[in-house]
């Protein structure tokens, strides 16, 4: 009897450490979805590479490369110096984006992912220069240049994906500043969703590139790595490093087409949203995952509180 109870128990305890393991085959395809038969009308967009991106210029010098015809309506976005240019995110590389980014620049592009989820990270060897935030845990794990990713950081196997390796050229340090020619992004450290989450800010053009840290109307922190304790630490930081005019680009577009766009108060009701639930102020709906109301245009998507983790991974120094 004792046996048997204990057993159930340490069933249930690996159910739950292994939970991502057992939901992400349950909930996702397996195999390249299909693409979807409407696809959202990207406004101000031209149809690149085959009419599966869609590019729109925000500038003479930051180009947004949309796939609304992908289930997650990817953007991703060309960011360019005089010298050189950014890449920030390539899809799930179903679809290769490479040519549409040679039509669009000649400058050497450096490919920068704003976390390591397959729907990011794009196709394995498409960039020739690859640059990775430079966080202790990660370089730990990387051989050399040569950064294998793990599952649990790629999640690939939802599409049928192969967990790539990344030969790193350049690791690029909290808060460290990419000059690109003319032009200078600031790399922000920004865990939550993943804790190898980063964002890309430009304090001249007051453009913060999020990735999923907050992209349109949701923040998501139910992946394996998601820490909320990390989110009101990004929270924070992007709120004190960021002028109030800035607008936030995230990588998920919705139904509307339109760029995924966020407001500066858009993080400040995040960073408000975080401390209710943490000091239990706030309570969500649902059972798995729970949703969090951000503001009248938002979500905080996270695990039950018995899950939640509140400890950031590298704490701020007091
Ligand atoms: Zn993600």
């Amino acid at each position: 009897m004792i046996v048997s109870v204990v057993g159930i128990l340490l069933l249930a305890y690996l159910a739950v450490v292994q939970r991502h393991t057992i939901l992400v085959p349950l909930t996702t395809p397996g195999e390249e979805p299909p693409l979807l038969d409407v696809a959202a009308q990207v406004p101000d967009g031209t149809p690149a590479g085959d009419g599966y991106y869609v590019v729109v210029a925000l500038d003479g010098q930051t180009f947004a490369i949309a796939e609304p015809r992908y289930w997650a309506r990817n953007f991703n976005y060309l960011i360019m110096g005089t010298e050189r240019a950014i890449m920030f995110d390539a899809g799930a590389g179903h679809e290769d984006i490479r040519p549409v980014v040679d039509a669009l620049t000649d400058l050497p592009i450096t490919f920068l992912p704003s976390h390591f989820h397959y729907d990011h990270v794009g196709r394995e060897g498409a960039f020739d220069h690859v640059a990775v935030v430079d966080l202790p845990h990660v370089r730990k794990q990387a051989n050399g240049n040569a950064l294998e990713l793990t599952w649990e950081q790629h999640l690939g196997s939802a599409e049928g994906l192969e967990i790539p390796t990344l030969m790193v050229d350049e690791w690029i340090a909290p808060g460290e500043t990419i000059d690109l020619g003319g032009r200078t992004l600031s790399l922000l450290y920004t865990p939550g969703h993943t804790d190898n989450s980063v964002s890309l800010y430009d304090a001249e053009r007051k453009v913060m590139f999020s990735g999923d840290f907050v992209t349109g109307n949701l923040a998501g922190a139910i992946a394996p790595t998601a820490s909320l304790g990390d989110y009101l630490q990004s929270a924070k930081k992007v709120l004190r490093s960021t002028d109030a005019a800035t607008i936030i680009r995230g990588a998920h577009g919705s139904e509307s087409g339109g760029i995924p766009t966020n407001d500066h108060s858009d993080v400040r009701d995040l960073r408000d949203t975080l401390i209710a639930i943490r000091d239990r102020k706030l309570e969500g709906t649902g059972t798995f995952p729970i949703t969090y109301v951000i503001n009248d245009k938002m979500i905080l998507v996270a695990e039950p509180r018995w899950l939640q983790d509140w400890t950031p991974t590298y704490p701020d120094e007091k």
